[in-house]
């Protein structure tokens, strides 16, 4: 049911990607009259993502098993390459992530937001926000070529990485020393990998700031990607297919029939994600992973937090941003020790040559820090994660020489 004429609204979400679905969902699941606007015609598309994603995150949020066609393969395995030929694997003991058709994913999110009553117009770029005194009232909207100005209590902002709408209101948008651009290709014909591995690829030579990818199917296609935090990632990515030492091998033969470009955050979370009668929620408040890029989690996470604080402002008449803070604690009380850890970490793996890198996997493979973690079954809370692994001695000793190289490196 795709709405045509727009209702009065109590909440507008802006955007109609993951993070904004989930919201609506559980903000019509409390009652509340909402609207999500979206700027294509179709949901889900363009697609810009990986669509990698933890099964023991979905599942916890009630999203896993997923209906048929979603799911395109599931994990077990992790080699991590360096640019110079070291090879570290870790095999854990079950299927602990999957790779998802991220379109019918955004499109099945939208279907239960749907039912639980929220409505959509789509082919509606939101234009700016309606500001009155200070206090965000609504949004305006272009659809058919003409304006429309739309009023609500409250406006959820999940436009993803752009952040535009968010600079209107004051708040500061995300950190570009925090931005890398990405590159995902969809390829034929990959050979030499294993159905359920992922590959990554390190190395400043092929993906500065960053790391290459490839995400296998049954089918012999795959899911090929690399994000830089300078220069051309499509220069990256054709030198990754051609010199890599393993990455080359497996994509001689391949044909990309599929690219795009996009960006990922990874600055960790805005300071403010809150102003009068609005709230920033997923990418556009930097919710994402700093060490994987990965967004889809964290940003449902704060997704059903957002819901539920915008829902009980609007309960108690009270849409000021001194209410609307709260969002903003309840997020980081469930996130912000992961955010730390994973904001070193990606410092420590940034300041890596590409021989230092190759030394680092080498030595995670003689420690054996892949028995160590054999048994994770959660890669999303990273920070938690760390802290579980270090009963091991092996992770003891691992993160004791990651320390050491760090600071001989930045002494
Ligand atoms: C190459 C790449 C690979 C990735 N791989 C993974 C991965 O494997 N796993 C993972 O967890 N994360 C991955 N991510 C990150 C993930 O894609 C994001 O974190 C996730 O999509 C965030 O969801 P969102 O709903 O906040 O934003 P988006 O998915 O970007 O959705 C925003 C929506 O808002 C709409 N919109 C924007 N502006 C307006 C406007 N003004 N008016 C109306 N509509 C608007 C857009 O059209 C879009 O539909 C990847 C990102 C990239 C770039």
């Amino acid at each position: 049911m795709i709405a045509q004429k727009i209702q009065p609204t109590d909440a507008i979400v802006v955007g109609s990607g993951p993070v904004g679905s989930y919201a609506a969902e559980h903000l019509a699941k409390k009652g509340v009259i909402v609207t999500v606007f979206e700027e294509h015609p179709t949901i889900g598309l363009p697609s810009h993502c990986a669509g990698h994603i933890s099964i023991r995150s979905l599942r916890n949020m009630g999203l896993y098993p997923l209906p048929k066609g979603i799911v395109e393969n599931t994990f077990c395995v992790a080699n991590f390459h360096s640019p110079l030929g070291a090879k570290f694997s870790l095999k854990l003991s079950c299927p602990v992530t999957t790779a998802l058709n991220r379109a019918r994913f955004d499109q099945y999110l939208s279907e239960k937001a749907q039912l639980a009553g929220a409505s959509y117009v789509m082919n509606s770029p939101v234009q700016s926000l309606l500001i009155k005194e200070g206090r965000v009232k609504g949004v305006t909207i272009e659809k058919e070529g003409a304006q429309d100005k739309i009023y609500s209590k409250i406006v959820l902002d999940a436009e993803g990485v752009s952040s535009r709408l968010l600079r209107q209101t004051g708040l500061k948008a995300l950190k570009p020393s925090g931005l890398v651009y990405a590159v995902e290709a969809e390829v034929e014909g990959v050979q030499d990998v294993e159905l359920d591995a992922v590959e990554v690829y390190f190395g400043k030579s092929y993906a500065p700031g960053f790391y290459g990818w490839l995400i296998p199917r049954p089918d012999g296609s795959a899911k090929v990607g690399l994000a830089t935090n300078h220069g051309d990632p499509r220069t990256y990515l054709k030198l990754l297919m051609s010199k890599h030492p393993v990455a080359s091998k497996q994509l001689s033969k391949a044909k990309i029939t599929q690219i795009g470009y996009h960006t990922i955050t990874l600055g960790g979370p805005i300071n403010r994600s809150y102003a009068d009668g609005f709230l920033a929620v997923g990418d556009c408040a930097s919710q994402v992973k700093p060490t994987t890029g990965g967004g889809v989690i964290f940003g449902l996470t704060c997704a059903k937090e957002a819901a539920e604080v915008a829902s009980q402002a609007i309960a108690q008449g009270d849409v000021s941003s001194n209410f609307l803070k709260t969002y903003q604690k309840r997020c980081g009380d469930l996130l912000n020790f992961d955010f730390l850890v994973m904001l070193r970490l990606r410092r420590f793996l940034n300041s890596l040559s590409d021989e230092k890198l190759d030394e680092v996997l080498r030595v995670c493979g003689k420690l054996g820090v892949d028995k160590a973690l054999r048994d994770v079954n959660e890669i999303d809370f990273q920070g938690k994660l760390l802290l579980t692994a270090m009963r091991k001695p092996a992770m003891v000793a691992a993160l004791s020489y990651f320390g050491l190289l760090y600071l001989s490196a930045n002494p």
